[in-house]
């Protein structure tokens, strides 16, 4: 098996891929940056949304585990006290994959015809820097409404923990093939209305925003933000890939939240 591991960069991360390196080939893995069957990220969640982007034209032949040098994470959910576990567990291959839903955002520009496509771990956000955004909103097809705001955030269910989190949306569980959209401060008096709720598209279920005034934005894809002008539309909507996960121990998504948002103890009386 191949396997690639990207480092936080700091010296604890670099200390403990070094180590996990040494073992694994050890264990006759062999260390392949441009194939690798495993990416083990060392560091925070944003590690992880690093190595998932690094790697995110060959989903389908990658898993992915992380290893947190920092607080607990929803991505790097193993400890460096687990180290020794985890590198005879991936030693012990094959293991067990999990697949989480992504997003899927298509931006198109106005002038040439110009299209990109993303695949988003945790969300898109998109938002101006002057102003207000307004954007028809769109539905599967029909108008939804008309959003004047700061912006708005569409994200996954592993990504609702998130940003989305901040914002007042629901914490989505990662067996539901949804996106979730929320409101950054939007505009709502006499004149300019908007559902005020995040709402939950299933598959299929695309949202186009189609800008009406200002045609420029920040787009932001996870960590990563661009500025993009001239915009004709922004479509979100669940993607056909998914990520995958190696698991080699169980941890419910339930318990991760718990752990990370209400208390690490075990406070039942
Ligand atoms: P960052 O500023 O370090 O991220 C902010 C925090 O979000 C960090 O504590 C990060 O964990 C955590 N995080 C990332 N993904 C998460 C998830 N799926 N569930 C729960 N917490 C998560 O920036 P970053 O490390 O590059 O991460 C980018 C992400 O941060 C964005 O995708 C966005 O969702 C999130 N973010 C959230 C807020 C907010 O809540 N107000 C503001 C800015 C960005 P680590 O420390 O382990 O990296
Ligand atoms: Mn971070």
């Amino acid at each position: 098996m191949k396997f690639k591991i990207v480092s936080k960069g700091d010296e604890r991360s670099n200390k403990i891929k070094a180590t996990m390196k040494q073992y694994l080939t050890e264990f006759d893995l062999v260390y392949d940056k441009e194939t690798p069957d495993l990416v083990i990220s060392v560091g925070g969640d944003g590690t992880f949304l690093e190595a998932f982007h690094r790697y995110v034209h060959r989903l389908e032949h990658t898993a992915f585990v992380g290893v947190h040098t920092g607080h607990l994470g929803f991505y790097a959910d193993w400890t460096p006290d687990e180290l020794e576990k985890l590198i005879i567990e991936i030693a012990k291959t094959p293991f067990q994959v999990v697949e989480y839903p992504l997003l899927e955002v298509t931006i198109r520009a106005e002038s040439g015809g110009k299209e990109d496509r993303f695949l988003a771990l945790n969300e898109a956000m998109i938002k101006t820097a002057d102003g207000s955004v307004v954007f028809d909103v769109d539905i599967k097809g029909e108008h939804f409404e008309t959003f004047r705001g700061d912006g708005l955030c569409v994200s996954t269910p592993s990504g609702s923990t998130a940003y989305n989190k901040a914002l007042g949306g629901g914490i989505i569980h990662p067996s539901l093939e949804v996106i979730q959209l929320t409101e950054m401060a939007s505009i709502n008096n006499r004149v300019f209305r908007t559902i005020g709720s995040p709402l939950i598209l299933p598959k299929h279920h695309t949202c186009l925003l189609k800008p009406v005034v200002n045609r420029s934005f920040l787009i932001a894809i996870d960590h990563f933000t661009t500025n993009y002008t001239n915009v004709k539309s922004i479509q979100c909507r669940v993607a056909e890939e998914r990520v995958r996960f190696a698991r080699f121990k169980p941890f419910p998504f339930w318990n991760r939240v718990r752990d990370s948002f209400v208390s690490e103890d075990d406070n039942r009386v």
